[in-house]
């Protein structure tokens, strides 16, 4: 056997997080499994999240409008059972989250409580090339205030030859819009290049000018340690299907730092933001609630949240995140460091070499175009390794901690060295 595959197997047996993946349902793949590197797109399904489902099923089915009230899963309070290790998970207390909607709904709602605009200060600031969902969102808001996007959306642009951004570029792009800045709305992760941010500075540079801060966590929550109360984010929000793994539409979250939760800000009111103890009287006058909850709009969607429970649970035991970051650390350093040494003819690595400046995500550039490199992600999808193609050229890999071992990684770089032999 070689050193390397001496090393894997070395490292995979001390993994103490090994053993997590047997609690995952793991596609099939000729007679094994596929090799699974699209956390970052859709996470495995827990096999506890099945039990979870049918439980909310049996319980409507033996109760019918009682389940609401009874027991300790009681519909009228499901959102509450994941509000603890959640709050944990993103670094926030316990009333600052809350699990509603999806992703693009919870940033809609908080765009209209934290996107005020006026004449002075009508700008939004985002990172050029940001999700579409996230640039539509924005730009729409711009012109629901009757605001022009040409004048009032600022993209910054890369950089860096790797189409990654500086800090300096950030910083020099929130100095030079300050005084016309209404909020910034920056990523934790890119989700194209892999970059991670430090959010903290962000959020000072940006309350420096008077401005207020906004993050979209898709691709950092589940992947990166998050301390969202002590950056000091004005709002944040996420999806749950992705380093999350609760499943494909999974109920998303949503951040609002304790400074507003009192505050009776503007927002898109429902009846599930009412203040609980009252919101039965059914009066006309809204009292929202302390805290993130008081931007709910309607009352959960208790089966599909239903996953999430299960899923938290698994971070929790796992040891949260700084036990998950520093296998994910060895994990992407051992896919990078064996990219350097055997595919350096073949990968570029986009993303970040610093592992601050990244999460367990890699998007790698084939060399020859973007021909050789959809030959490359379709041959690694026949032989059951799957990442994901983002256009024009980049395949990401994304090595979860929870789920992939050493072995998948080094199984992965034999395989593209066996299709550049040809
Ligand atoms: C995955 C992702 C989305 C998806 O939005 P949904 O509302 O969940 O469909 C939006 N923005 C970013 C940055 C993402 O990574």
């Amino acid at each position: 056997m070689s050193d390397i595959a001496a090393l894997v197997r070395e490292l995979d047996a001390a993994d103490p997080l090994r053993g997590f993946r047997d609690e995952f349902l793991v596609p099939p793949h000729g007679g094994g499994e596929q090799r699974y590197f699209v956390g970052n797109s859709l996470g495995l399904q827990p096999r506890g999240a099945r039990a979870h489902v049918l439980e909310v099923l049996d319980k409507w089915a033996a109760e019918a409008v009682e389940g609401h009230f009874s027991g300790d899963t009681a519909w009228m309070e499901y959102h509450r059972l994941v509000r603890e290790p959640l709050a944990r998970l993103v670094g926030a207390r316990p009333d600052e989250v809350v699990a509603m909607n999806t992703l693009t709904v919870n940033l809609h709602l908080m765009l209209a409580s934290f996107y005020r605009p006026d004449a002075r200060r009508p700008v939004v600031l985002m990172e050029a090339g940001a999700f579409p969902s996230d640039r539509h969102a924005v730009e729409s808001q711009i012109r629901l205030h009757g605001l022009d996007p040409a004048e009032c959306l600022v993209e910054v642009e890369a950089d860096e030859s790797n189409g990654t951004l500086s800090d300096q570029a950030i910083a020099d792009a929130i100095a030079a819009h300050g005084p016309r800045l209404a909020l910034v709305l920056w990523p934790g992760i890119q989700y194209r290049t892999g970059q991670a941010f430090d959010l903290a500075r962000i959020a000072a540079l940006a309350h420096a000018q008077g401005a207020r801060v906004g993050f979209d966590l898709a691709h950092a929550v589940g992947n990166l340690p998050l301390a969202l109360h002590d950056a000091g984010a004005d709002f944040a929000v996420w999806c749950h299907y992705k380093y999350v793994n609760s499943g494909p539409g999974a109920v998303a979250g949503c951040f609002v730092h304790e400074r507003h939760g009192n505050a009776n800000l503007p927002r898109m009111a429902g009846w599930w933001g009412h203040e609980a103890s009252t919101r039965f009287r059914m009066a006309p006058e809204f009292v929202p609630a302390v805290g993130a909850e008081g931007w709910q709009l309607s009352n959960p969607p208790v089966l599909a949240m239903a996953p999430l429970r299960a899923s938290l649970e698994q971070f929790e035991r796992a040891g949260g995140m700084a036990a998950l970051r520093a296998k994910s650390e060895r994990l992407t350093g051992l896919l990078e460091r064996l990219i350097h040494e055997r595919l350096a003819d073949t990968l570029q690595v986009v993303t970040p070499a610093e592992p601050q400046r990244r999460g367990c995500q890699l998007s790698l550039r084939v060399a020859g175009g973007r021909g050789r490199g959809r030959a490359l992600f379709e041959h690694l999808r026949e032989r059951g390794f799957l990442g994901d193609w983002r256009e024009p050229d980049v395949i990401r890999i994304a090595p979860v901690p929870l789920y992939n071992r050493y072995a998948d990684v080094l199984e992965l770089v034999e395989e593209v060295e066996r299709w550049r032999a040809g």
